[in-house]
């Protein structure tokens, strides 16, 4: 609609006959006078017929009132139907963004990681283990050592998994006697190696009965000063172990997006759709994978919505997330079939050339409101994937009905990526980052060689590249990202910015917002070229960008 135009005559009279008016009056006068609301809803800014494919540059939204601080704003979100974080972030399945450290701390600041499949089976269900294994409630598993385990085993298995405190039974497994417990500087300066793990370990322990709850437990824990708290039964048997490091890991991240019974991180990875994948997929769950997402960059396929239902059936407390969809008809294919979640974007990643070599692809401002506002309807949370570069294109993203967002190239240049950072020609500091259908990346692939940056060998994707395929077309490329420090910084940067956006919104939480975007009551501008200049800095003869301190 079009508003007065700041002609006197055309202001209503009310406006006319008071010199001012209350705040309240105001509001009043304005929901009566002009009853449709200043800017765009939502469909008729992203109607493809009149305005084109929009991406995120494309279009403003209008800002409403703030009757909130910032931090009162919610960030919990679903990214499968059955799983909620308390934060909208997810990091991209590619070998230059996302293995275990990523995934770890993803996880801990409340997001979630997605572990890339460029690499062997094996290598990929180690790198879920670590995650699983990284914090805990009661450890139902721990690593059991035997009385004849000798202090250079020992010293092997803390090489292997990163802790060293390890409980020993009679016969080296969980449910048999507790005989002691042997940690970290019990084996320190020993250095007869032969020697076996009774000649160091702690034989006075505090324990605590089996049905102890967990916060009883971690009281227990508190109060006697020791590090690792083993759990018995009434004949002395070890039944699970705690871990004090784990209290302040929880401390530390209190919105870390753990399971509510095991306190563990959750973990998602990617497969692909290939009858070897299903092997792969058994590994993964072994190692205790909580969301399977398929890596396919046109997701509506015969294989796809088989190993859907495959996995559906196989494994019932997986999740799964399908995609990648651009399209309502892709999407309701892949709802159909089964899924969990969607993932939506083609083509419109920062290393991506999809939609320059096989004309095939949408603008994504346009892909995300399509499908999700689809899937809505069947309750399937969508991730905007790709193409995302600040926080606007986040908020932007989670406005047009997306529940996350996955991030590649952002997240690429951080110290929890894989690989070293190394100094570019011009003499900054970088990290790799390429497409996951790039020459390279596909050539590793090939030879089995693994990713570039990964510890992880033996590569394994097929994404973008078929066995009998004599010629590699990338659909990617190959290239490096800049320094940008670690994401324990850069995520808490991106969410306190998630936060004020949405306070300018005046939307209170992301339900809200998309509910009130779904509704009209959010506004939106589209954006002309010269007013996308506007919105950038200009006229300065020079400046620094930084965006966080
Ligand atoms: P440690 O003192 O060297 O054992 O290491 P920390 O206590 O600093 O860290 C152990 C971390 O590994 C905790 O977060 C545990 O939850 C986790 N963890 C996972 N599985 C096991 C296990 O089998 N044994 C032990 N000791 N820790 C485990
Ligand atoms: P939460 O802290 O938000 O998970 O709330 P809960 O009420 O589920 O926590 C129950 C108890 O478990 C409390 O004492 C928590 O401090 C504790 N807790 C939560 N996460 C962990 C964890 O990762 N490890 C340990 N050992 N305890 C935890
Ligand atoms: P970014 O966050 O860097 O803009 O985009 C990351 C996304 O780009 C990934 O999650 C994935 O969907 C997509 N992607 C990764 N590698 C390639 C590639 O080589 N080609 C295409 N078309 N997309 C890619």
């Amino acid at each position: 609609m079009v508003l007065a135009n700041g002609d006197a005559s055309s202001a209503p009279a009310s406006m006319l006959s008071k010199e001012t008016l209350d705040y309240k009056t105001a509001l009043q006068v304005f929901e009566k006078e002009y009853p449709l609301r200043d800017g765009i809803d939502v469909k008729t800014l992203l109607d493809s017929a009149n305005n084109g494919g929009l991406t995120y540059n494309d279009f403003l939204i209008l800002p409403g009132y703030i009757g909130f601080p910032a931090s009162a704003v919610a960030l919990d979100t679903p990214v499968t139907k059955r799983i909620t974080l308390k934060t909208p972030l997810v990091s991209s399945p590619m070998d230059t963004v996302t293995e275990e450290n990523m995934a770890i701390h993803m996880a801990l600041l409340g997001g979630l990681g997605v572990i890339h499949h460029n690499c062997s089976p094996d290598a990929q269900a180690e790198m879920v283990r670590k995650v699983k294994r990284y914090e805990n409630g009661f450890i139902s598993d721990p690593v059991v050592l035997s009385p004849k385990t000798t202090v250079a085993e020992v010293k092997q298995l803390k090489e292997r998994w990163g802790f060293g405190g390890f409980p020993v039974t009679e016969n080296g497994t969980l449910r048999s006697k507790l005989v002691g417990m042997v940690t970290n500087r019990d084996i320190q300066f020993h250095n007869n190696l032969d020697d076996p793990v009774t000649v160091v370990m702690s034989t006075n322990l505090v324990t605590a009965p089996a049905g102890t709850t967990l916060s009883e437990a971690n009281t227990v824990l508190r109060e006697s000063k020791k590090g690792k708290l083993p759990i018995v039964d009434e004949q002395g048997n070890l039944v699970s172990l705690l871990s004090r490091s784990d209290l302040t890991k929880n401390l530390h991240f209190p919105l870390a997006s753990k399971l509510p019974h095991s306190k563990q991180l959750l973990c998602a990875a990617a497969i692909g759709t290939r009858e070897e994948d299903k092997a792969r997929l058994a590994k993964l769950v072994d190692a205790g994978l909580d969301v399977a997402i398929l890596d396919s960059s046109q997701g509506n396929s015969i294989f796809q919505i088989e190993m859907i239902k495959y996995i559906k059936k196989t494994y019932p407390d997986l999740d799964v997330i399908g995609g990648n969809v651009v399209t309502q008809e892709q999407a309701a294919a892949l709802i159909a079939a089964g899924v969990d979640g969607l993932r939506i974007g083609m083509g419109s990643g920062s290393a991506c050339i999809t939609q320059e070599v096989m004309a095939v692809g949408r603008p994504q401002a346009a892909s995300v409101h399509y499908v999700s506002s689809f899937a809505a309807r069947f309750g399937v949370p969508c991730i905007a994937d790709g193409g995302i570069q600040n926080v606007g294109h986040i908020v932007k993203g989670l406005a047009l009905g997306a529940s996350t967002v996955m991030m590649g190239g952002l997240l690429a240049g951080t110290t929890e990526s894989p690989g070293e950072y190394f100094v570019s020609s011009e003499g900054k500091l970088v990290k790799a980052y390429r497409g996951m259908g790039s020459i390279d990346a596909m050539e590793d692939k090939k030879a089995g060689a693994g990713a570039a940056n990964s510890k992880a060998s033996n590569a394994g994707t097929a994404r973008y590249f078929s066995e009998g395929d004599r010629l590699l077309v990338a659909q990617g490329v190959s290239g490096s990202v800049l320094d940008r420090g670690s994401i324990t910084k850069f995520v808490p940067y991106l969410l306190a910015g998630l936060q004020h956006s949405l306070q300018d919104i005046g939307e209170k939480s992301l339900s809200e917002l998309r509910e009130n975007v779904r509704n009209g009551k959010v506004r939106f501008e589209l954006r002309t070229v010269s007013a996308q200049a506007e919105g950038n800095v200009h006229g300065l003869h020079s400046f620094d960008k930084k965006l966080y301190s």
